[in-house]
């Protein structure tokens, strides 16, 4: 016999753009003082298993008094179609504190789009999710802000799937290229910005407290968005892969884009010839995970509750930022799981630990093993 579909709730909310139904219905539950999972029950039918039960827009519908299409327009997982689960990142988050201030009954999840790195209405860092607090202010930092507006571009120019590659490919360079000891004068000048921008995140004397590694991918990610283009785009990917006068050509572009005039091409400590020699030509790399198929978040008694594999690490990480002077930051963003499918892609050799493939991610076997072979 089909269940009766549920009674409007007497006090109802809207839901935040792209907010979990876990989420929404245990703002739901709080604001009507009634018991989330038991809500989660009432508007959902069963599943292939018991934690899996299906919500349906119908039954939301009829609980929250709004229409199914807009519902199924903010809750992603109310869709009908599966086709729009690699836009989205896997894990939910906080979104930008003043957007999700406006949502009454409690904290707001979101599954955020892949490309969306910046609040551009109250200018807020929503980037890779981290230690599950609101990212912070961009007040005094315009190209941050800039740089979302540019990668949106890119989404448009190039669509989505070959810019989720091309900005974490970028990032990962960004963030090797942090790493190395000795700088060429124009990558000394980029390392000394990403630090100005870390102290502007993590002010002197509070960065165990303020320490994220997601902040230090803010302050690569106006370089990144930079560099990005190169990597998205076609023509350049076939430069990279020609060699000769095409590749000369490539370089020349990367210098200009990094402003950094003394780049070559070296077969160690440089990830954009290891993205040369073994990514280009290949096509660019898809999110392995999404929301559809990952564990938990579900109903209302587990949102926020997933244990974050990078805890520890950001916490080791923070002692040795504090300690280190800020110098080898890049190795917090390496670690962070955002970039693992650009670091292990699905040609990489199986390395034992996740370091040896930081490390292969990094220098070449054969290309570039003379140093002016690009030229
Ligand atoms: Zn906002």
């Amino acid at each position: 016999m089909r269940r009766a579909l549920p009674r409007r709730l007497p006090r109802t909310a809207a839901p935040a753009h792209h907010e979990i139904v876990a989420s929404y219905l245990a703002r739901l539950a709080a604001l009507n003082h009634l018991d989330g999972d038991e809500l989660w029950k009432s508007v959902s039918v069963p599943g292939p298993t018991a934690a899996r039960r299906i919500v349906t827009a119908e039954r939301m519908s009829a609980l929250t008094g709004r229409p199914a299409e807009h519902l199924a327009g903010a809750l992603p997982e109310l869709r009908a179609t599966a086709e729009h689960w690699p836009l989205f990142r896997h894990r939910p988050q906080p979104g930008c504190p003043r957007c999700d201030a406006r949502h009454p009954g409690g904290p707001v999840w979101r599954i955020l789009p892949h490309h969306r790195y910046v609040c551009t209405r109250h200018h807020y860092w929503i980037g890779p999710p981290d230690n599950d607090s609101h990212g912070p202010s961009l007040r005094g930092n315009r190209e941050v802000i800039a740089a979302q507006r540019k990668h949106l571009r890119l989404v448009q120019h190039f669509g989505p799937g070959a810019t989720y590659d091309a900005v974490l490919t970028a990032f990962m360079i960004c963030a090797h290229r942090w790493e190395i000891f000795r700088p060429t004068s124009g990558l000394h000048r980029q390392q000394q910005i990403w630090r100005e921008r870390s102290f502007q995140f993590m002010p002197a004397g509070a960065e165990l407290s303020s320490f994220t590694a997601s902040k230090l991918f803010a302050c690569l990610y106006p370089e990144a968005v930079d560099l990005a283009p190169l990597i998205a785009a076609p023509r350049w990917r076939q430069f990279a892969a020609s060699g000769g006068d095409q590749l000369t050509r490539f370089v020349a572009e990367v210098r200009r884009r990094l402003r950094d005039h003394d780049y070559q091409p070296q077969a160690e400590q440089d990830a954009i010839a290891h993205w040369i020699a073994t990514d280009c030509w290949r096509p660019p790399t898809t999110p392995p995970n999404t929301f559809a198929t990952a564990r938990g978040n579900r109903k209302p008694s587990q949102v926020g509750r997933m244990k974050l594999p990078s805890a520890e690490r950001t916490i080791r990480s923070a002692a040795w930022f504090a300690l280190k002077d800020r110098r080898g930051m890049g190795d917090a963003v390496l670690h962070h799981v955002t970039l693992r499918p650009v670091i292990i892609r699905e040609w990489s050799p199986d390395m034992q630990e996740f370091r040896g493939a930081i490390w292969n991610s990094q220098r070449t076997d054969k290309r570039f093993r003379q140093p002016q072979s690009a030229n």
